[in-house]
């Protein structure tokens, strides 16, 4: 992973080739980020930078024996640490998925990683085991590389074995170059977190997430910029948003909605396979959708939206802000979030939509009805 494969962070990424060239690379470093805005990839590039035999003035070489090592996540000199389940195993026993996974998408989070080895449902943790492992290969000497790298991914899953780790960050095993992922850094002990050297990783801006998506042919037009809006500048799911409203997401949410408002839930639940089939995360992207149309309607009257919407979604958002008073915001913004909750406890999509179907028939203003018909 080059520092030119990642997506925009041209000044971080700037201050990093910096501090490597000038020598002063602190050995134990906390990448702090949201999801989805390239730090894994940033940790890996930085890596293989240190490493490469090589280097440019502003980035590895890519073809240098450490360079082609790491191009495959191969280095003998690189160790991974990230959350896995259950209390056998090892990240080693994963390490061949974990690769596959990583470069099929650099931009994957913990629940892409979790679906790619059939284990959505466990509770991710990083065992006592592991970090036994993990000291172990980190006391032997390194292979060919000067420094030995300990790329730790999510280490706020670490939970009480994270004490095992303090030690290795206390006295650290000579040139051993630890990088933390994290995107919870509240959930990592203090102790750790104080034995660190910061990175802070800005989220993606609206245009950095938009640029992306046209750059890579992902999206392009009204679709790119719907999703680049709703990512909240998280480029993994800006990328699933993208091809979601490829879909005719709008049609089905007008249609939903409509049926919302005249309480016309015997044909939801007649056409329940057009939800159900969206599948987990594809329903949540619909109700984050459904959200946002919600939330222009609200914003519309006092804000111009043309840059934001499509020509039919600025003509249906100005009729659905007649129907939403200011006192049914919150209700509304609870529902959904609240739909998008029990979805990831595996809830029953049928009871999830009726029950946030309801709740929006209830919200929505009805129809003035003139005492004269
Ligand atoms: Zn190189």
């Amino acid at each position: 992973m080059k520092f030119s494969d990642i997506h925009g962070h041209s000044e971080l990424k700037k201050n990093i080739i910096k501090t490597i060239r000038q020598g002063r690379i602190a050995h134990a470093q906390l990448l702090i980020s949201s999801e989805g805005s390239s730090s894994l990839p940033l940790a890996i590039a930085y890596a293989q930078y240190a490493s490469c035999i090589d280097k440019g003035e502003d980035d590895s070489c890519g073809v240098c024996t450490s360079c082609i090592k790491y191009n495959q996540l191969i280095h003998p000199d690189l160790h991974f640490t990230f959350p896995i389940f259950g209390s056998n195993e090892t990240c080693d026993d994963f390490i061949n998925d974990f690769r596959t996974t990583f470069l099929a998408n650099p931009l994957m989070n913990l629940n892409d990683w979790f679906n790619s080895i059939n284990a959505d449902n466990k509770k991710p943790n990083v065992n006592v085991k592991e970090i036994r492992n993990i000291m172990r290969k980190l006391s032997l000497k390194s292979y060919e590389s000067e420094y030995k790298v300990s790329i730790m991914w999510l280490p706020e899953y670490f939970g009480k074995e994270g004490n095992v780790l303090l030690k290795l960050l206390e006295e650290p095993p000579e040139k051993t170059l630890f990088l933390l992922v994290t995107e919870h850094p509240d959930n990592i002990l203090t102790t750790i977190i104080s034995r660190t050297q910061f990175i802070k990783i800005p989220r993606y801006s609206y245009s950095d997430v938009e640029q992306y998506l046209i750059g890579n042919r992902i999206a392009e037009g009204d679709i790119a910029k719907n999703a680049a809006l709703m990512s909240e500048g998280n480029l993994n799911k800006a990328i699933k948003l993208a091809t979601e409203i490829s879909d005719p997401q709008f049609d089905i949410f007008r249609s939903w909605l409509l049926d919302c408002y005249q309480g016309n839930m015997s044909k939801i639940i007649s056409e329940m396979d057009v939800y159900s089939d969206k599948g987990k995360e594809g329903l949540k992207l619909f109700f984050l959708y459904g959200l946002q149309m919600l939330r222009s309607a609200m914003l519309i009257k006092h804000q111009d939206l043309s840059d934001k919407l499509t020509a039919t979604e600025l003509e249906f958002a100005g009729k659905l802000s007649k129907l939403i008073e200011l006192s049914s915001t919150q209700i509304i913004y609870d529902a959904f979030n609240e739909a998008i909750f029990e979805i990831d406890r595996n809830g029953s999509v049928k009871l999830i939509l009726i029950n946030l179907s309801l709740k929006l028939k209830n919200s929505l203003r009805p129809k003035v009805v003139s005492p004269t018909n």
